[in-house]
């Protein structure tokens, strides 16, 4: 079967995504800019956050730069440039944008099914990723509840977690991201600034600083669970020290709470394996939970959190009435492009692809470190998730600006932005990583 990745030595060429950047206009350009006057004036003024970015700097900043088109790697705006997508959109283009082999499989899920019903009536392409997803992930995890964002993975999550232990606190750390929405938004580290506003609406959570000293619980009051991202992402591309999750496994184990980990970022190819849970980058900790999205589907909305059957029991059979469902549970289309990314990491060849593209960042990344000791503090990270620590970190943002200038896409994580973050498709070719780290040399 043809599964059309681009090898990683391919010659540059648009066609197929792995041309390096072209700038045609000065940035943004005329049609762009129209775009994105049409944008402020009917969207919320909060969502497009870096338009502000660009006021403030009155006019010296590129962005936003408006999305016309993406293949592979390559990202074109309505002016006909075209840039390199370090960003992965959001970590989420793991066999590139508009992979070939995941369209034909959508494709021809959209002529059998295009929606089916929630908890009522499962469609098969649902059916047949839940059972793909229990043969591919570690230990037990083998019963799934779908979503459609990350963020609703990880209440379904969470709400297990209330189902079984009959608790509802949860403890979670500093700097972790599991989205916005409401249910979530207390487990959300990241950005005080996210949840101030809401605080009266939120249940309050206990954070910990995450891979220091163990949390301290206490038996008359103990949580449901324990979330945890295994790499922190958003929060800058924190790895924990060795160990440090098997201490934390222990300690749930010792009192009887669940142990979730948040991989919807680091999982699906993403840290140079399909999910961290069960390898030796978590000292081989099979979680009782696990919420998985962006990746799992390389551009549809399709998020999971897949528990043990033993864990699942919480919740009971269903009497008819299911507890926890939702409009689009477990899209056709969506477990579609899910089952064709479980394949392309089975037998297409995208596990050893990102393993390929985790060292040459690594290795280049050392290389920009020693070149530039004064501006380049830690980089951190894993695999195709890493984040190069801007000195001073004030100047991640100005970074960033001179990467678009030269047609690399590059966001800022971090809790003070002080992180480049770099989350590539993982089939980004060696030709446009070794464009991406010359640009960075220069921006440096
Ligand atoms: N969990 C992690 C680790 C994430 O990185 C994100 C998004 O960046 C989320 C959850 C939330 O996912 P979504 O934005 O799809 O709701």
């Amino acid at each position: 079967m043809d599964y059309s990745l681009p090898p990683m030595d391919a010659a540059p060429r648009p066609e197929d995504g792995t041309a390096l950047p072209e700038i045609k206009t000065t940035l943004p350009g005329p049609a762009g800019t129209a775009w994105v006057d049409r944008l402020a004036a009917h969207e919320c003024p909060a969502i497009t956050a870096r338009r502000e970015r660009r006021a403030e700097a009155s006019g010296t900043a590129q962005d936003p730069i408006v999305w016309e088109r993406a293949l592979g790697a390559n990202v074109w705006d309505p002016d006909g440039n075209r840039f390199i997508d370090l960003t992965g959109g959001f970590g989420v283009a793991s066999a590139g944008h508009a992979n070939p082999y995941v369209l034909a499989r959508v494709r021809a899920q959209l002529d059998e099914l295009v929606h089916g019903l929630g908890d009522a009536f499962p469609s098969i392409a649902r059916i047949a990723l839940a059972e793909k997803l229990a043969g591919l992930l570690p230990g037990e995890l083998g019963q799934s509840i779908f979503a459609s964002s990350g963020s609703e993975a990880v209440e379904a999550a969470i709400k297990t977690a209330v189902m079984v232990t009959g608790r509802s606190k949860l403890v979670t750390f500093t700097g972790s991201y599991h989205g916005l929405s409401l249910g979530v938004l207390p487990a959300s580290h990241y950005r005080e600034e996210f949840r101030s506003p809401f605080a009266g609406l939120l249940h309050p959570y206990a954070d910990y600083e995450p891979w220091g000293e163990l949390p301290s619980l206490d038996p008359a009051d103990l949580p449901a669970a324990i979330l945890v991202e295994p790499i922190q992402g958003r929060g800058g591309d924190r790895c924990p020290p060795s160990g440090w999750l098997r201490s934390l496994r222990a300690l749930c184990d010792r009192h009887d709470v669940l142990l979730i980990f948040d991989e919807i970022f680091t999982g699906f190819g993403r840290c140079g394996e399909l999910v961290l849970a069960g390898t030796d980058a978590a000292d081989g900790v099979v979680p009782d939970l696990i919420c998985l999205g962006k990746g799992l589907t390389s551009g549809f909305p399709v998020s999971a959190c897949v528990g043990t059957p033993k864990v699942m029991a919480g919740w009971g059979l269903s009497r008819g009435e299911a507890l926890h469902t939702s409009t689009f549970l477990g899209h056709p289309v969506g477990c579609a492009a899910g089952l064709a990314i479980c394949d392309l990491f089975e037998s297409g060849g995208l596990l050893e692809r990102a393993r390929l593209l985790g060292g040459l960042m690594e290795e280049g990344l050392g290389r920009l470190q020693e070149a530039h000791p004064g501006r380049v503090g830690a980089i951190r990270g894993r695999g195709a998730m890493r984040g190069v620590e801007v000195l001073p970190a004030t100047d991640s943002m100005t970074i960033c600006r001179a990467m678009l200038a030269e047609g690399y896409l590059v966001l800022p994580a971090g809790e003070q932005g002080e992180v480049l973050s770099l989350t590539p498709p993982l089939t980004l070719t060696a030709a446009q990583w070794d464009g991406a780290l010359a640009a960075l040399g220069r921006a440096l």
